[in-house]
């Protein structure tokens, strides 16, 4: 099945160049001129080489970024601002059939969903432009006939986005679009194992035409081109999406500069399946709810508790569908789960599926193809208990823990007794049940019998260790942008006349 289509792969390695960071409207190699490998995750084979930026490179693209602000960019006129924002979803929308393969070449990610992901890049920018021109307002306060107090809304200034792996194009661009269209200049740092698309997405952005130095791109690893970005004093606000160890070491590398944060970190997020639920829609969202992605999404369904009155039934089903599930070639069409990102990931992963055997769980696993890839079976880990690692951590695999509840209070309970609350799901006919199931957990967000359907206009964002502050709709806009309270008098108030 491999050799059989290596040769697509063969042909993109062939056509994938080496890539140079993206500063001040000019693709050029690190400082250092340090370059480090990007490694295919279905060929564990060497793609391509990416220009390691590393401090020298992040003051430049700040530099750059600052001059931007202050010059051409911060003195345009909001439509032509939004005019250029427009512009790159169109430019995105034009080239989905050719990004759409290089980010399943580059991640694993299967081709079917990373079409749909660069499509909703697209919208991104798009949405975030008629965000701005619609919904970015101020608010004004009449005190009686004395004062009108009213707020306005201004760009902060440089935005560092720091991104991860598992969906680069779409979550770069989440962060991009209302950076831009509400005023600010970026400075991206993506992540080191998928640089592909953010690359691709510079070149774009050059097509658009934006003034140089409103977009940067800085390829390296964490620890020093993610790092300097974060410590960099004229960096207002800091963006990441990640771990939340890293995000925790973030927020203190941040701290003597007191930047703005906003933290999107991990999950582990529940799906309580009641005996009452719609059984055959609910299997197939927890299904694609685990395995889409590879699993290796945030806001994946990895802890499934099931009604005891329906947990047998559920889960035979659940380990007909993993056994039919169609691992393989990411570039295939009907591929519904490829190869894990890279081999030390997928070293993580093999090993919390020892941990749950040592745990004393079964693991109950798919099929994989043969080849080099990191391939991961979907997985079925039964006999798990909330206290076990395996149900406490976040896996980020296509590995599902089942577990049974007999009432709703110990279900909320069970769901709530994790560090992490990114989202979760709730299953039941019963609508009185469903909002109060929902409301108790502990999470961000929550589906009421839905899959993960993103609604652009709602707040996205977790509670406890999955996040701080919310981004998406108008909610970005407190990230993104200052808000400024004017306070005029409207006639002579009262002033008190100390030393008169
Ligand atoms: P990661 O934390 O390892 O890396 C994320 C980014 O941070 C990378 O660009 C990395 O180079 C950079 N980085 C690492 N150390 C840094 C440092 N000290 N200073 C500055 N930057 C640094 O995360 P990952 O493995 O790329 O992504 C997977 C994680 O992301 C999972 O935990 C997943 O749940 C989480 N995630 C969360 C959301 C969400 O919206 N909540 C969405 C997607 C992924």
């Amino acid at each position: 099945m491999a050799n059989q289509l290596a040769d697509e792969h063969i042909e993109m390695k062939q056509q994938t160049k080496d890539i140079k960071l993206y500063i001040n409207g000019e693709f050029v190699d690190a400082a250092s001129k340090h370059t480090f490998e990007n490694i295919s995750p279905y060929t564990n084979e060497t793609i391509n080489h990416v220009a390691s930026g590393d401090n020298e490179d992040i003051k430049k693209a700040v530099q750059a970024a600052r001059a931007a602000f202050k010059g051409e960019w911060g003195k345009l006129k909001v439509k032509d601002r939004l005019a250029y924002v427009y512009k790159i979803a169109d430019l995105i929308d034009d080239h989905i059939d050719e990004i759409a393969p290089l980010e399943s070449f580059d991640t694993g990610l299967p081709i079917a969903q990373t079409k749909k992901m660069v499509s909703r890049a697209a919208y991104n920018f798009r949405f975030y432009a008629e965000m701005v021109s619609t919904r970015m307002v101020g608010e004004a306060y009449q005190v009686d006939d004395e004062f009108l107090n009213y707020t306005i809304h201004k760009p902060v200034g440089i935005a560092g986005l720091i991104t991860p792996w598992n969906a680069p194009f779409m979550l770069e661009t989440w962060k991009i679009a209302p950076a831009l269209a509400t005023g600010n200049t970026v400075v991206l740092k993506p992540a080191e194992w998928s640089p592909l698309t953010a690359n691709r997405l510079a070149e774009i952005i050059d097509k658009a035409g934006l003034p140089d130095g409103v977009f940067n791109v800085v390829h390296g690893y964490g620890e020093t081109a993610g790092a300097s970005l974060v410590a960099h004093p004229d960096v207002e606000l800091i963006s990441f999406t990640g771990e939340t160890t890293t995000g925790s070491e973030i927020l203190k590398n941040g701290a003597d500069a007191l930047k703005r944060f906003s933290m999107e970190l991990g999950g582990k997020s529940p799906i309580i399946v009641f005996d009452d639920a719609d059984f055959e829609r609910a299997l197939d969202a927890c299904t694609w709810g685990i395995f889409s992605f590879n699993g290796e999404r945030c806001t994946a369904n990895s802890r499934l508790y099931v009604h005891e009155h329906i947990a047998e039934k559920f889960i035979d089903r659940l380990k007909q569908r993993i056994n039919k599930i169609k691992v393989g070639d990411p570039l295939k069409a009907d591929t519904q789960v490829g190869p894990l990102i890279h081999k030390n990931h997928y070293d993580n992963v093999k090993d919390y599926l020892e941990i749950a055997k040592a745990e004393g769980c079964e693991v109950i696993s798919g099929n994989i193809p043969d080849g080099k890839g990191n391939y991961i079976a979907p997985t079925l880990i039964l006999n798990a208990t909330n206290q076990m690692r395996v149900v406490q951590e976040e896996i980020f695999g296509p590995v599902i823990a089942a577990m049974t509840f007999t009432d709703e209070q110990e279900v909320i309970e069970l769901a709530n007794d994790v560090r992490y609350g990114l989202a979760g799901y709730v299953w039941t006919q019963d609508i009185q049940r469903g909002h109060r199931v929902a409301q108790a957990i502990d999470s961000g967000m929550l589906w009421v019998n839905a899959q993960n359907v993103r609604d652009l206009r709602t707040p996205f964002g977790g509670s406890k260790h999955s996040g701080i502050g919310r981004e998406g709709g108008h909610y970005a806009f407190e990230f993104y942008t200052e808000t400024q309270i004017i306070h005029v008098a409207l006639k002579d108030h009262h002033i008190p006349q100390f030393g008169k």
